[in-house]
Parts: C-alpha cells; sequence; structure tokens
C-alpha cells in the first residue's frame, strides 16, 4: 500500500489540494451539484459552480461549507472524496496522510466534522491533522513565523475573516470573526435591493465586486450594467450600478473586518506590537484582492499594509511547505494541531 502526503485547504469558496512532491494541484470551487429525487451528486467543483441559480428544479447546487465550516456533513464528505480521487489519481491501492485546515474560531464539534469528513473520504484513518488556518497562511505568505520577531497575518476569504499575531511558531493573539467575501455578496444584495427594489443572486453580486467592486476610492472607478428582478412588479429589469455605490454597499461589511483588526492589534503585548509596525500586515485570502482593501487598512489602523504574492494560495503553500519540511514546523505544529 502506498502512502501520499496531502493538505487540504477546505475554504468555504475554494477547495486547494496540495500533493508533497508537486504542489498545488487541484483549485476548485467548494460547490457540489446534487440531484434532489436521488439525492446523487452530479457534479462537483468547477461544472457544479456554473450551474448555480440555473439549475432546474431536480439539480440544485449545494455549498456544503458555510462560515469556514462544514455544514453539510454528506456533501462536504463527497465533496472531499472526489478531490482526494483525484489528487490520487492513477495510483490505486493509495490512501492518504491529510493536513486541513481549520478557522481559529471553530468548535471542537465543528473540528471533529472536518476530521470525520477526511476519514470517510478516504484518508488515512490514524493521519489526519488539523492545523489552524491564519498559522498555515502566514507560513505560506512567507512571514518568518518561527523567528521571536511579530507578525500579522490577515486572511480574508468567502466565509471567514481570520486575523492572527504569530510569533516562535505560535500564535500570540487572534481573532475569526464569520465575515468575509460572501458577507460583502450579501451586502451588495441588501443595497441594490432596498436602493432600487431589485433582486439579483448571488454570482451577479460577486461579479459586481470582482469587475467595479472596491474598498478605498481609485481612479478607475468604473461602472456596469446588472439583470435583477423587480420586486414591485415582479418583472425583469436592467440597471446601471458604478463602483462608488458598491463602496457604499460595502462599508459596514468591511467595518467589521477592520474592527477585528484593531481588536487583535490591542491585544497584542508591546514588544510585538513594535514588531508589527516596523513589519506591516500581510493580507491573503481571495479577498484580500479587493480592489483599495490595503489602503483602506492601512488608514483604519496606521499600519503598513502588503497583499500576499498569491493571495489564494497561502494556505495550501503554508500545509505544502509544512508536508516538505515537517521538521523546520514542529513548534507550528505541537502548537496549532490537536489530535483526537
Ligand atoms: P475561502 O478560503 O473561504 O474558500 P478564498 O480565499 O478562496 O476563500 O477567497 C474567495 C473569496 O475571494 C470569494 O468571496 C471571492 O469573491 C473573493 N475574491 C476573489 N477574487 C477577488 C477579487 N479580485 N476582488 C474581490 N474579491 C475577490
Ligand atoms: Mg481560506
Amino acid at each position: 500500500m502506498f502512502t501520499k502526503d496531502i493538505g487540504i485547504d477546505l475554504g468555504t469558496a475554494n477547495t486547494l489540494v496540495y500533493l508533497r512532491g508537486k504542489g498545488i494541484i487541484i483549485r476548485e470551487p467548494s460547490v457540489v451539484a446534487v440531484n434532489t429525487h436521488t439525492d446523487k451528486c452530479r457534479y462537483v467543483g468547477k461544472e457544479a459552480k456554473e450551474i448555480i441559480g440555473r439549475t432546474p428544479g431536480s439539480i440544485v447546487a449545494v455549498k456544503p461549507l458555510k462560515d469556514g465550516v462544514i455544514a453539510d456533513f454528506d456533501i462536504a464528505t463527497t465533496m472531499l472524496q472526489e478531490f482526494i480521487k483525484k489528487a490520487l489519481k492513477g495510483t490505486i491501492f493509495t490512501k492518504a496522510n491529510v493536513i486541513i485546515c481549520v478557522p481559529s474560531g471553530v468548535t471542537a464539534v465543528e473540528r471533529r466534522a472536518v476530521r470525520e469528513a477526511c476519514q470517510k473520504a478516504g484518508a488515512n484513518k490514524n493521519n489526519v491533522l488539523i492545523i489552524e488556518e491564519p498559522m498555515a497562511a502566514a507560513i505560506g505568505a512567507g512571514l518568518p513565523t518561527n523567528s521571536p520577531s511579530g507578525s500579522m497575518i490577515v486572511d480574508i476569504g468567502g466565509g471567514t475573516s481570520e486575523v492572527a499575531v504569530i510569533s516562535m511558531g505560535g500564535i500570540v493573539a487572534s481573532r475569526s470573526i464569520r465575515c468575509a467575501g460572501d458577507e460583502f455578496d450579501n451586502a451588495i444584495i441588501n443595497y441594490i435591493k432596498k436602493k432600487y427594489n431589485l433582486l439579483i443572486g448571488e454570482p451577479t453580486a460577486e461579479k459586481m465586486k470582482l469587475e467595479i467592486g472596491s474598498a478605498f476610492p481609485h481612479e478607475k472607478e468604473a461602472s456596469m450594467e446588472i439583470k435583477g428582478r423587480n420586486l414591485l412588479n415582479g418583472l425583469p429589469e436592467n440597471i446601471i450600478i458604478n463602483s462608488a455605490e458598491i463602496r457604499d454597499a460595502l462599508v459596514e461589511p468591511l467595518s467589521r473586518v477592520v474592527d477585528a483588526i484593531r481588536a487583535t492589534l490591542e491585544e497584542t503585548p508591546p514588544e510585538l506590537s513594535a514588531d508589527i509596525i516596523e513589519n506591516g500586515i500581510t493580507l491573503s485570502g481571495g479577498s484580500a484582492l479587493l480592489r483599495g482593501l490595503d489602503r483602506l487598512i492601512n488608514r483604519e489602523t496606521g499600519m503598513p499594509i502588503y497583499i500576499a504574492e498569491y493571495p489564494l494560495d497561502c494556505v495550501a503553500e503554508g500545509m505544502g511547505k509544512i508536508l516538505e519540511k515537517i521538521n523546520d514546523y514542529q513548534d507550528a505544529l505541537t502548537e496549532n494541531i490537536r489530535y483526537y
């Protein structure tokens, strides 16, 4: 029996799989299309995401994770199974040792669900290690996590924003809030509903955020036409929305992210605060790509802000670095991995 070591970033929006010796080999949306008559999964990942909001009644697209944790255990397990199978393809009689991340704020029950889903999905029973997401993100972003100097990582994904100060291989202060990209999309939906009596879907809201969204005014403000359903007469309608409106819509959820950063800074021991003033705050996660977010956080905290080079890959790359050089990360492991 062969064994392979894989790292899984089971995110609310995207799941990434890192295969030791190979690098990141899977990057897919955490979405499953399920046939409601048979309860069978029809599509997993990219194909499933494409059909959100446009399926016949019998097929629904399900996101098995919500706010960083498993919301639908069976579907999450099926999804993991598909991804693990894909990662190990061609090698029958292979089992996987798995290292997987959870947000730092999750409960013991939520952790256990992740572990059990991995075991059911085909991981080696005794070899599923759980690591806290901000630690993996910091390692993946290349921060000096093992040094006595303090670093701050802020990972803003789809479901959660994770803020952590790391020093000597451990997390010194942290906050995990269930407010990130998905909440930004919801805020856009609510804004358009209130201002224009127009109902739009999640994919449209996300598209607007990606194309014309921003957290801070910038030179290339734009507008775009969107389709929705008028709530007063029930008919389809097109309207034009501009960047400033999306920014307005995002004020509230963004202020929650900023508050989490401030609260963590307030909890940080003074010696380490001095390091952060010097080294700045590093942003990772897909929402770190929101235009002007670095400038907003800089204005609100006064700290220098850096965006990781590949924000969407940091967590998976971090687990990859741990898999490749397990001895260098013993501190991170003993501090962060909980065995059950
Ligand atoms: P998770 O780890 O929760 O799966 P990711 O780190 O994969 O999340 O990030 C996904 C989130 O990032 C989504 O909410 C997506 O809309 C958002 N995102 C991706 N690219 C951009 C961008 N260019 N601007 C703003 N948000 C983005
Ligand atoms: Mg993530």
